[in-house]
């Protein structure tokens, strides 16, 4: 398949490689942590990027985030991120009487990584709209996280979905198999030694976990609320 654009170039590749996890969700990481590293490397100072920092701060997620890039990038230095948190802690410190608005606005680094959700499912279900495209998924050892496989398959021609679908479904059914595996090796009358299925879990938990998302956010206080005012 002859990718039209970037974002097709990057979806093409990241289905080739040897990985099993989520390309949707590596495709965004990526594109964070490189977000995170230009920030850091070049737009400490810029005024827009500081006032939007400001004004949505950052989550734990996307905090825990930087610091890991951080430990694993020290040619970045810690002066640039110095400088943006000493600036976000004066604004705090000035609005800090007053009340936290839970989940408004929570995260600059959120706000960023659903623009780019959108670019990515989008172009995944244009790709996956075409048979060839399809099939590319079908031959690539990668599975679709289970939020982005119902994003994406929204997003898919009618005349795909079953197809989509289907290969989403026998990946899935493959990694239910291999608990099933590992789960009946514990029997003890069991000879045989635990294999590569001891690690499925790791892969599945993250391929059902839900996201951190700010609309999640926003519901759950808005449920608690809810229930608060119904007792
Ligand atoms: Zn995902
Ligand atoms: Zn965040």
């Amino acid at each position: 398949m002859r990718p039209r654009d970037f974002v097709e170039i990057k979806i093409i590749d990241a289905l080739s490689e040897k990985d099993q996890s989520c390309p949707v969700c590596r495709l965004i990481n990526e594109s964070v942590e490189k977000l995170v590293d230009t920030i850091l490397y070049e737009l400490v100072n810029d005024p827009q990027i500081r006032s939007n920092l400001r004004t949505m701060g950052l989550c734990k997620q996307h905090a825990e985030m930087i610091e890991r890039y951080l430990q694993q990038h020290p040619e970045l230095g810690l002066l640039g991120i110095a400088i943006i948190y000493e600036d976000m802690l004066g604004h705090e410190l000035r609005t800090l009487r007053q009340p936290s608005v839970e989940g408004v606005g929570n995260c600059y680094l959120c706000d960023r990584q659903t623009q780019i959700e959108k670019t990515y499912t989008s172009s995944f279900g244009r790709i996956f709209s075409e048979p060839q495209g399809v099939e590319l998924f079908l031959q690539s050892e990668a599975v679709f996280c289970l939020d982005h496989f119902r994003k994406t398959y929204q997003l898919v021609d009618n005349s795909m979905k079953d197809r989509f679908e289907e290969i989403q479904v026998r990946k899935l059914s493959y990694l239910k198999n291999q608990l099933s595996i590992f789960i009946e090796k514990h029997d003890y009358r069991n000879k045989k030694p635990f294999g590569k299925e001891a690690n499925v879990y790791k892969l599945v938990g993250r391929l059902i976990a839900k996201p951190v998302s700010l609309d999640n956010r926003r519901n759950h206080k808005w449920q608690i609320w809810k229930n608060s005012k119904e007792r």
